[in-house]
């Protein structure tokens, strides 16, 4: 989906009156609002609960409210269908999609376990629920590199779908036997190794706050391994880590490679630490399509709800929940 050719729902002012109607129509829904780290700051301001996409999906599991209204993008809010099948599941515009998600289909992944017979399969979370239901084991990045160890050393390992991820497993596993799929986000993809040297030399006493997607992850780790940065100031991290590790650090400043939107909640959990992008163009246009009028028109209309059917919530609702019994499956994206 080339969200560049779709134009999202505008025309909104997110002003008090605003704030007021969203929040009145989500107490006559019986609604609760979840936003996702990347959300545009004041999505995530008239949320209920902000973070990554598996504490988000934990929340809206253990809600009493029989309505999730999930502001992120359409592989999350099925997650959340996922876990709660008996709710109803909005998310404000279902066009929301995500190039990470898309770089593999259900039929793409059979066609490659027929290829390794035998092979267990583990996806990150950021995947359809086709594919999740044709999945061993989910992971996020907190616990990807747990899963693969739960693994018999003599099992075959399909990895999918991110390769900055994969590599990851990979060198801290030691296996040769993980084959790798080659899909990447495009925004985490183009937060690069030169760019992140760049803002490191520039910023020397920086923490490094770097998700596991991007494509500096692998030079971050270079730079601490050569002695450019110290070691203990590079942090691989999913999105709900970073905040915790904004809380405990004792840095002044923290360079983050992630998508933009992460700065917002890192600035009000630490607001005496001046948080910098590594790379301040890397906005996922799909989460920006959650604006405000987006999300009155989804609580007006009761739209987009999400629908999993049942087999396919079943299958993929296995591969979850081995997913939390394994190491400490910290957040997703
Ligand atoms: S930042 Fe990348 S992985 Fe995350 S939702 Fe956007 S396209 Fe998908």
């Amino acid at each position: 989906m080339a969200t560049t050719e779709i134009a999202p729902y505008g025309g909104v002012t997110p002003d008090a009156a605003w704030a007021q109607e969203v929040r009145e129509l989500a107490r006559k829904r019986d609604a609760v609002l979840l936003a996702h780290n990347y959300q545009l700051p004041e999505i995530q301001d008239i949320a209920d609960h902000t973070g990554d996409s598996l504490a988000l999906s934990r929340i809206a599991a253990d809600s009493d409210a029989s309505t999730i209204v999930f502001c992120g993008v359409h592989f999350m809010a099925e997650t959340a269908k996922i876990l709660s099948p008996d709710k109803t599941v909005l998310i404000p515009d279902a066009r929301a999609g995500c190039s990470l998600a898309d770089s593999i289909t259900a039929d793409q992944l059979r066609a490659w376990k027929a290829e390794h017979p035998g092979a267990v399969v583990v996806s990150y979370v950021n995947t359809t629920a086709d594919v999740k239901a044709e999945t061993d084991i989910c992971c996020t990045s907190s616990n990807a590199v747990d899963v693969v160890r739960s693994i018999p050393e003599d099992r075959e390992v399909l990895f999918l779908p991110d390769q900055f991820l994969g590599a990851h497993v990979r060198r801290e596993t030691g296996r040769d036997n993980i084959h790798v799929w080659a899909g990447e986000c495009h925004v985490h993809a183009g937060i690069n190794g030169p760019e992140l040297a760049d803002r490191a030399a520039a910023f020397p006493d920086a923490d490094l706050f770097i998700h596991p997607e991007c494509g500096c992850a692998t030079s971050a780790l270079y730079l601490a391994g050569e002695g450019t940065v110290p070691a203990e100031q590079v942090k691989i991290l999913s999105t709900g880590d970073m905040v915790k590790a904004a809380r405990s650090t004792s840095a002044t400043s923290v360079l983050v490679a992630t998508e933009v939107g992460m700065l917002h909640q890192l600035r009000k959990a630490a607001p005496e630490i001046d948080f910098r992008a590594v790379n301040e163009r890397a906005s996922c246009p799909y989460m920006k399509m959650i604006t405000p009028a987006a999300l009155l028109r989804s609580l007006r209309e009761n739209a987009d709800e999400v629908h999993v059917d049942a087999e396919t919530a079943r299958r993929a609702r296995g591969a979850v929940q081995r997913m939390i019994e394994i190491g400490t499956p910290g957040g997703g994206e």
